[in-house]
């Protein structure tokens, strides 16, 4: 398979390659998957495959650390486990719930979300990701992940931590508007394990998450290091993201 190497001067077979550097994806998927197996966060809403469940905590994890939503994620799912008993929701019941943690800004967006829900969709949740993003609320993240974690299906996640990791793999400069690059985009998707893109995305998030910090990456014991293009940077640059990395 090969990407528009005019214009993004990279292209995929079985390996993907970026600035003239090429990783072994089949290898790189495996290493990356047992990692993640060993060390996968057993939040509730990924112990779960309901896409109503899924969904609400892909709304709450927007711009929230996942350790502040799992108490509040757990009580909505205890009072709302499906759309109908969302659909009859006050939004006093859901300041209840969703104010104290920060998350009242959520409240209309999640509202207008299950009535379009029931409205559109007759209280399902749409598989379709043109369907999903027509939800109030639901960006191509949310929406990827909900296919992703509901479904297995083969999506991408697009975000500043995947974005920062891929970069580090490859030796791309990252900066804000590479969630949006082309290039970034399709690498990513490139590198998602079509036989098992729910593992491999946890991994990949938990891998971002207790890992390859954004300011301290911990590249001793990184399963993925030697694949790694951030390996090339100054040795002085590395020298002080260990130290950083080791004094915790
Ligand atoms: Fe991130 Fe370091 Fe691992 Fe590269 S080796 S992916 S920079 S933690």
């Amino acid at each position: 398979m090969v990407f528009d190497s005019d214009e993004t001067g990279f292209k995929v077979t079985g390996s993907i390659e970026a600035c003239e550097y090429t990783i072994d994806i089949a290898a790189f998927r495996e290493i990356l998957i047992a990692w993640g197996r060993e060390h996968f966060r057993p939040f509730p809403w990924r112990l779960t495959e309901s896409p109503f469940q899924i969904l609400i905590a892909e709304v709450m994890l927007h711009r929230t650390q996942a350790i502040q939503v799992v108490p509040v994620y757990a009580k909505f799912i205890e009072r709302y486990p499906d759309i109908r008993s969302l659909a009859g929701a006050t939004r006093e019941e859901l300041h209840e719930i969703l104010a104290s943690l920060g998350l009242r800004w959520r409240i209309d967006l999640i509202l207008d979300m299950t009535t379009g829900l029931m409205s559109q969709f007759g209280g399902e949740v749409p598989r379709e990701k043109r369907d999903l993003l027509s939800l109030p609320g639901v960006s191509d993240y949310i929406a990827s992940a909900v296919r992703c974690f509901a479904w297995n299906l083969p999506e991408a996640l697009i975000d500043t931590n995947t974005v920062r990791i891929v970069g580090r793999l490859f030796g791309l400069e990252v900066k804000d508007s590479s969630r949006r690059n082309r290039r970034f985009r399709e690498i990513i998707q490139a590198m998602v394990d079509p036989a098992r893109p729910r593992e491999y995305n946890f991994a990949l998030l938990d891998l971002a998450s207790q890992v390859c910090d954004k300011k301290k990456p911990c590249c001793i014991g990184c399963p993925v290091f030697g694949y790694c293009k951030h390996d090339a940077l100054p040795v002085a640059k590395q020298v002080a993201d260990i130290r950083k990395c080791e004094s915790g």
